[in-house]
């Protein structure tokens, strides 16, 4: 069916018939979703807008994968704070030429990730559009009052940590973009591209810790998310660049292609993985897997050991 034809109250409910309000919560339908207050707990909100043509290609990227990611990248400044996800509002501005397949397999997409952290839509906005699709995604989540972990927190001594693979993300576009052929290596990182997992209960078990100092979650590449701790917490960083973590996949990859996997683990965005400073003593004790990847120091600048260039990471302008 035509997305005229359905109309946006059709289109609401069909949306609103995917998703349920939990118990207590007054969700799609309203002017506005109604939320009880928890004693002792903070609410954490974020935003992320994703505009077709400078976030993503909509020939290239199938419906359910954007839909997946659209969750994905908001639940991750939740899991970056050290947060538990409560809930999502997604605002659409659809072309004319979107169906209504489209949207089925975009919330499909939005629920199926939304599902496993338990975060389900409670409202938003739907709008045509002249121009590009633009969908605007803002997530609610909580933490223990005072709890949430901030970019300000990082201290001199510090170890600075990643979570997981870095470059598997920059990589797969990669392969999008230059019209690589689909080897399995490849098929994985354009999956990794996708299709980012965000890491919701490490950045909650990394909080429990108080250890744990400064975290987010990697968006824009290292050499460009570091930087925001550095400058918050007004401290500097040595990087021990042969400690970087990357998959076989990626290191494949970059070999064949005659690419510097390094610098794309450096300046590749859109992993999702989490990067934390903790405290050296408490660092062997924390039970989420981590690499070692460098060092807080005093003053403001930013080392790469191991390699003669400087990195600059992602800019949006
Ligand atoms: P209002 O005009 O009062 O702002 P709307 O007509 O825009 O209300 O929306 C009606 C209901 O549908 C609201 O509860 C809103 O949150 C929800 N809604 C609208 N668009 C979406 C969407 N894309 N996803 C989820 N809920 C939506
Ligand atoms: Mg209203």
């Amino acid at each position: 069916m035509d997305l005229k034809q359905l109309g946006e109250f059709g289109l609401i409910g069909r949306i609103s018939e995917s998703f349920r309000a939990p118990d207590g919560v007054h969700g799609i339908g309203d002017d506005c979703a109604v939320l009880p207050q928890k004693t002792g707990m903070d609410t954490l909100v974020s935003t992320d807008m994703l505009v077709e043509g400078t976030h993503f290609l909509l020939d290239d990227i199938p419906a359910y994968r954007l839909g997946w990611k659209s969750a994905a990248v908001n639940i991750s400044d939740i899991a970056a704070m050290g947060g538990a996800p409560v809930g999502s509002f997604l605002a659409f501005a659809l072309p004319s030429g979107i169906s209504c397949g489209w949207v089925d397999e975009f919330i499909r997409g939005y629920k199926e990730l939304s599902d496993r952290f338990g975060c389900p839509l409670l409202g938003g906005d739907t709008t045509s559009s002249e121009g590009q699709l633009c969908i605007c995604v803002t997530v609610l989540g909580q933490s223990e009052s005072g709890k949430a972990r901030m970019r300000n927190m990082a201290e001199p001594g510090d170890l600075i940590c990643v979570t997981g693979p870095l470059g598997d993300s920059a990589a797969g576009l990669k392969v999008i973009l230059g019209g690589k052929a689909r080897t399995a290596d490849a098929d994985f990182l354009v999956e990794r591209h996708y299709c980012p997992m965000p890491k919701v209960n490490e950045g909650r078990r990394l909080a429990e810790c108080a250890g744990v100092h400064a975290m987010m979650d990697i968006s824009d590449g290292i050499a460009s998310d570091l930087r925001h701790i550095l400058d918050a917490s007004v401290v500097g960083a040595e990087v021990d660049v042969s400690q970087l973590p990357m998959s076989p996949e990626m290191r494949r990859f970059c070999a064949s292609e005659g690419l510097d996997a390094t610098a794309l683990a450096v300046e590749g965005g859109e992993d999702y993985e989490l990067l934390f400073t903790v405290g050296a003593d408490a660092e062997a004790s924390l039970d989420v897997p981590h690499t070692v990847i460098g060092r807080i120091v005093e003053g403001g600048s930013l080392e790469w050991k191991g390699v003669q260039r400087d990195f600059i990471g992602y800019r949006h302008f």
